[in-house]
């Protein structure tokens, strides 16, 4: 199985060095992120005077959710890292649904904005569904409007849903050839399962999709030559689920208690939703969590906003490798 899942270019094998075991390869999220983003510099200033006007990616808050401030912010700095205009606006928690609309509607209209983003959740009172909807498909950065996801289904160009769009990078980038593979996907979510199961297929890959009613899950992902786990369930995925050499996605995200151990002042800590260091020695490659499919993520807003702006411009596209 090793074998059939060639890594042509391990990106951090530095964990073989220190085990007498042999361990898998980590997917290094962060690496990818930070090289692609560098090829994303070179497109934005190559074009920057064709264009007549650099792009433009809207990130928009509603109220004051601490985890999203974060996200935003990290949003924020790596659009001013590649040459991205940061045309956001933050809108008190209390903002009637109709102003926020109106808002959508002005950056759909600006010729300026290439993308928009609403950041989620949403404060409660306000529903999500028609304000995702309003958002015009063409400048649809998160890939998730229901026309783009109509077109990921019929394999047609569009802005593609970051996480698993994300993913699908990592796993180039690694080598892994998916024809003809056994792929799983653990979870079903419009988010991340259900556009990452269609990735995964139309890269040729034989899938399943396992959900909360999934019956023995060990024994259907231990089929699995790709195992991609996106349940939000920390710590649910062990060594009894994994094939030995399996590829393992991470996409969870759980922040913990500090460890009480460690004094007052230590950090709260992540962990997916893998059993990292039960699975590492049995997977051919794994992505750490943090620094796996994290970072990607933004990576892949970036790339879509400037996709758009290359097809609004009347430029060439030059990222439909990365647009799967
Ligand atoms: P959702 O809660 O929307 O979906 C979870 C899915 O997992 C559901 O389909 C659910 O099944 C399924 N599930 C839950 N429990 C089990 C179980 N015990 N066995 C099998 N399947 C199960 O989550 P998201 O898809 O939005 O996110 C998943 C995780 O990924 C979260 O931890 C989230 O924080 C993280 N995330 C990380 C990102 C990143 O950038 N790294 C980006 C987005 C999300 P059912 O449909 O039956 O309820």
């Amino acid at each position: 199985m090793r074998k059939e899942v060639t890594l042509a270019l391990p990106l951090h094998a530095e964990s073989s060095r220190f085990h007498s075991r042999a361990m898998a390869t980590r997917l290094d999220g962060r690496q990818l992120a930070a090289s692609i983003e560098t090829r994303l510099q070179t497109v934005v200033a190559e074009r920057l005077d064709r264009a007549g006007r650099p792009p433009g990616l809207a990130v928009l808050r509603v109220g004051d959710d601490p985890a999203s401030g974060v996200y935003v912010a990290n949003k924020e700095k790596a659009c001013s890292r590649i040459g991205i205009t940061n045309l956001g606006a933050h809108l008190p928690a209390e903002t009637p649904a109709a102003e926020v609309l109106a808002t959508i509607q002005r950056l759909n209209a600006d010729p300026a904005v290439d993308g928009i983003l609403l950041q989620l959740p949403l404060p409660a009172g306000l529903d999500e569904r028609p304000l995702l909807a309003a958002i015009d498909p063409e400048k649809d950065a998160d890939g998730l409007h229901t026309l783009n996801l109509g077109r990921l289904l019929k394999g047609e160009p569009g802005p593609r849903s970051c996480t698993p769009a994300g993913v699908m990078a990592l796993l180039s980038a690694a080598g892994v050839d998916l024809a003809g593979k056994r792929a799983v996907v653990v979870g079903r979510s419009i988010l991340v399962g259900q556009p990452m199961a269609l990735m995964l297929q139309a890269a040729d890959a034989t899938v399943s999709v396992a959900h909360s009613r999934t019956r023995d899950l060990p024994e259907l992902t231990r089929q699995a030559d790709v195992l991609v786990v996106a349940a939000g369930r920390a710590r649910m995925i062990g060594a009894e689920h994994v094939k030995p050499g399996a590829v393992v996605v991470d996409v969870g995200i759980h922040r913990l208690d500090p460890d009480p151990a460690a004094g007052p002042q230590a950090k709260a800590r992540l962990c997916g939703d893998v059993r990292f260091e039960e699975v590492e020695p049995i997977a051919g490659s794994i992505t750490p969590v943090p620094g796996g499919v994290g970072p990607m993520t933004v990576t892949l807003l970036l790339v879509n906003t400037v996709a758009s702006w290359c097809q609004r411009c009347g430029l060439d596209q030059p990222l439909a490798d990365l647009l799967p």
